[in-house]
């Protein structure tokens, strides 16, 4: 049992880890339950199973969350991981972060794979497990992939590999932004989010996706959200990436801070 702030972790070992292993993930998931519960101002549920499954190899190879009957997560991890290994490691997070969104329906797992895949970045870039740096450029290279191709009806209606986490991460990403920008930088999908779990909104919980977006505007005295989520949901919209990243200040390597949006940028992750 691992005892975080308002967070009790159950982490169970399947056999064949080693004591050293064992005691490197202990240090791995406590770090992963502090970076979400930053962001989040608490650990999304007050309680969790973390089942790890050992897997030839090195590395973390994929993770799963389950909201019942109660939340449980689980995870392959490879028997050979060492300290890089576990560093590099993103899945936990993006794991624990599902626990913080109501269960949606099938054809909008977007959201929930959009929100995973964007607050991960987020919460470990702010957390120090990755440099914001790396963490931008990861997005400069991902979210291309989540752009509408030919045929595209839409993010609730077009549930490919690319549409659904990036193109979910980028939906995620606009809309920080937009949110940000109409709140002279007070408020971001943070404190959105945030308003989802205080309106009792968890993994174990299933809300249609306007009531989740509904209480999530609410959270922060807007409608950008749901407004978003109107524009997204039933037709492909195209997004400009290149001018969007100019405008953040990201070019290349440098950073612009006389960029329009250099100052939401470094807000979401300086
Ligand atoms: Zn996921």
């Amino acid at each position: 049992m691992l005892d975080r702030p308002g967070a009790q972790v159950e982490l169970q070992f399947e056999p064949g880890f080693g004591p050293a292993l064992q005691t490197q993930a202990l240090a791995w998931v406590r770090a992963a339950v502090d970076a979400v519960a930053a962001y989040f101002g608490r650990f999304p549920v007050p309680r969790v199973e973390l089942l790890l499954q050992p897997v030839a190899g090195a590395g973390v190879r994929g993770g799963t969350a389950f909201p019942a009957p109660d939340p449980w997560v689980r995870v392959r991890l490879g028997v050979q991981t060492d300290e890089a290994g576990f560093r590099a490691d993103w899945v936990l997070v993006h794991e624990f972060i599902h626990l913080a969104i109501p269960q949606v329906p099938r054809g909008q797992n977007w959201l929930h794979e959009g929100l995973a895949t964007y607050v991960e970045g987020v919460s470990r870039g702010r957390a120090g497990l990755e440099a914001p740096a790396a963490v931008w450029a990861g997005w400069q290279r991902g979210m291309p992939q989540g752009l509408p191709q030919p045929g595209d009806r839409g993010l609730d209606h077009t549930p490919t590999w690319g549409r659904t986490y990036w193109g979910g991460a980028l939906w995620c990403l606009l809309a920080d932004i937009r949110l940000l920008q109409r709140s002279g930088g007070r408020a971001g999908l943070q404190q959105a989010l945030q308003g989802v779990l205080a309106a009792g909104g968890s993994y174990t919980q299933a809300w249609p996706v306007p009531r989740i977006l509904a209480a999530a505007d609410a959270a922060v005295g807007q409608d950008t959200l749901s407004a978003l989520y109107a524009e997204w949901k039933d037709q492909p919209v195209a997004v400009d990436l290149p001018a969007l990243w100019r405008d953040l200040g990201l070019h290349g390597h440098s950073r612009r801070d006389d960029a329009p949006l250099a100052a939401i940028r470094r807000t979401i992750l300086a």
